[in-house]
């Protein structure tokens, strides 16, 4: 099949048809992937593809944001079918650069973002963000978007890169889309590939320990620590399971009161390792401002 998206390899060509795309009035939305592509990313595109005139996927796989020990050359590739599911999706470029494009040989420069990095993956994954942060630098000064568009499933992420634009004074608007699952809850992920049949299965204990904490926030626990208890008790309940953390932290800092104020958006983050896989996943909840009969949920 003769294919209308384009493929582009060099920042140049994908800095100059961005350019040219805006000259003639029309805006330019990016979504960065690292490939292997499934319906999250795809709701990525089609969302893109609502705010913005043309769309640019990136497929890059990125060195800098895997430790050593990590899976970056075990990580799944499949440049072809990425593609034809990236071009059903609507997007008009891919952007698909050599590793020697983003970083050449005399490539000496590094960010580093602090604070909401130090915890969760960041504390599990050091140095994971500052890589994340450089490529998505480097990918904007590629792209030069109006928009990007990420996936809430890697929600500290999001915090990450809404710093870096604030930060660095990228002009470009965030939109962060909304986590897209399997028919068990599981969030889907390029890495579920590496899961067996059973543990993709068993692993919908993690959208059912982020429920089961949702409901006791909406009937009124507002103490952290027995907020990680339900998310704790429920993984538990796969013995097989192994937590790497399981907490709930205020949604925009991170912090990690005592108590929740009424109101208060809080972050519920859980990353576990099941079998040889690490599957992180998050749910965002609103700590009900007063607590009344809405907020129960059927009869829990
Ligand atoms: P990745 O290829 O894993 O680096 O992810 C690329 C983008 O897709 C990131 O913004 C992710 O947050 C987003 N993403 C990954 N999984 C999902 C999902 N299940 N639903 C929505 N977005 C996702």
């Amino acid at each position: 099949m003769v294919s209308k998206m384009e493929i582009i390899t060099k920042i140049a060509d994908i800095q100059y048809i961005s350019q040219q795309i805006k000259k003639n009035g029309n805006t330019v939305g990016v979504v960065p992937t690292m490939g292997y592509l499934h319906k999250g990313h795809l709701s990525l595109i089609e969302k893109a593809k609502n705010e913005t005139d043309k769309v640019i996927t990136t497929l890059f796989v990125n060195p800098t944001q895997f430790a050593p020990n990590e899976d970056f050359d075990a990580y799944p590739r499949d440049f072809e079918r990425d593609c034809n599911l990236a071009e059903d999706a609507g997007s008009d470029f891919i952007f698909a650069p050599e590793t020697s494009e983003m970083y050449p040989k005399n490539f000496i420069t590094s960010i580093n973002i602090k604070g909401i990095t130090s915890k969760f993956e960041g504390a599990s994954r050091p140095n994971h963000f500052n890589g994340v942060a450089l490529i998505v630098a480097k990918l904007f000064n590629a792209t030069l978007p109006d928009v990007a568009v990420f996936g809430q499933k890697d929600l500290q992420q999001t915090l990450v890169i809404k710093a870096l634009v604030r930060d660095l004074n990228f002009p470009i608007k965030i939109v962060i889309a909304p986590t897209m699952r399997e028919a068990n809850g599981l969030a889907m992920s390029s890495r579920n590939k590496y899961l067996s049949e059973e543990n993709r299965k068993k692993a919908g204990i993690i959208f059912k320990a982020l429920e089961d904490a949702s409901h006791a926030i909406y009937r009124g626990e507002i103490e952290r620590k027995r907020i990680n208890a339900f998310l704790h008790k429920t993984l538990r309940t796969l013995p097989e399971i192994q937590i790497d953390y399981a907490c709930a932290a205020d949604a925009d800092t991170f912090a990690e009161p005592e108590e929740f104020l009424p109101g208060e958006n809080i972050a519920l983050m859980i990353a576990v390792h099941l079998g040889k896989t690490r599957l992180i996943d998050n749910a965002l909840v609103k700590i009900p401002s007063q607590l009344n009969d809405s907020n129960f949920i059927e009869g829990i």
